[in-house]
């Protein structure tokens, strides 16, 4: 339960930390709110030789009206995406999602841009920004470069983040169309989700299905096709490969999704 030893350097701007990223190489890894890279490194899953500590550089917390897009900074806490009016009013799934995730102290610290550059197909917010269509923005030492959120997810815990390069940004279109529900399967309530489903209008997301956040694409074929909801959501599960824990194994998982998402759909329709 004890880190290897490592070197911690702190950036105060966004300059410096590329700075910084670039001068260590890959043997040097971000630190946001560290409540995901702290537990593995103790674990020693992650061994990074250097820790270049971003947690302090305010100009990357923030939830901006940019006309086309809500721009979200990628060092915005859980407990601020959660409390901010702006998402309340324009993506309301995102605040409430934001509000599930762990308790008040994980909230506090953990980032949505840790969050998301973490990608743990267990974790709310990546299925979240997937059903809304967004895309991350990663800064690296050539510039800036738009990533879509149907490309960011590679595989288990693993991104189309280049090593060096750091999220800054997520963009989320609006308006967002039809109304929204989030439902987290937990054992307690300050649970990971056993599975998740968010729905935005007629755009369906997996928590904890696959190794990556998943479209439920056949359930949104479904819909498109004019299938009602509890019809369109026993396709839910189509092409999903979930995992097999102390919490359950894929077929359990898979039935949890097909009424999840059942679930997920009327209430999106009774608030549209
Ligand atoms: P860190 O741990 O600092 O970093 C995580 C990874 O992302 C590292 O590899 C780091 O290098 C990289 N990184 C961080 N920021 C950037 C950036 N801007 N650019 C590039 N790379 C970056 N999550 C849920 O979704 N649902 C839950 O219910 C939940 N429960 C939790 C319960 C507990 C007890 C704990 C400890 C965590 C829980 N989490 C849960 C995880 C939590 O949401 C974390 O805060 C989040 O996954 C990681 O954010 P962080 O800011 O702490 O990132």
């Amino acid at each position: 339960m004890i880190p290897a030893t490592f070197t911690y350097k702190r950036a105060a701007s966004v300059d410096e930390a590329l700075g910084l990223a670039a001068a260590d190489g890959e043997d040097a890894k971000f630190l946001a709110g560290g409540h995901s890279l702290l537990p593995l490194m103790k674990l020693r899953l992650a061994v990074p030789e250097t820790l270049i500590d971003i947690g302090r550089i305010r100009e990357l917390s923030y939830v901006r009206d940019e006309g086309t897009h809500i721009a979200v900074g990628a060092l915005t806490s859980h407990d601020e995406v959660a409390r901010s009016g702006l998402l309340a009013n324009e993506l309301p799934l995102l605040a409430h999602a934001a509000s599930q995730v762990g308790d008040p102290q994980v909230r506090h610290r953990g980032t949505i841009g840790g969050s998301l550059a973490h990608a743990d197909p267990a974790a709310d917010l990546p299925a979240v920004i997937l059903g809304l269509g967004a895309s991350l923005v990663a800064r690296g030492p050539s510039g800036s470069r738009e990533i879509a959120a149907s490309d960011f997810f590679r595989d288990l815990f693993e991104t189309a983040l280049q090593p060096g390069e750091l999220l800054t940004e997520i963009r989320f279109p609006k308006p967002q169309s039809g109304g929204w529900s989030f439902q987290k399967f937990t054992k307690r309530g300050i649970d990971w989700a056993i599975v998740g489903v968010a729905v935005q209008g007629d755009s369906v997301a997996l928590v904890n299905m696959g190794s990556t956040p998943l479209r439920a694409s056949s359930v949104e074929q479904a819909l498109a096709a004019g299938a009602a909801p509890r019809d369109a959501a026993a396709h839910a599960a189509d092409g999903t490969n979930p995992p097999e824990d102390f919490n359950g194994g894929r077929e359990y998982r898979q039935h949890l999704a097909r009424v999840l998402v059942g679930r997920a759909l009327e209430e999106a329709r009774s608030r549209s």
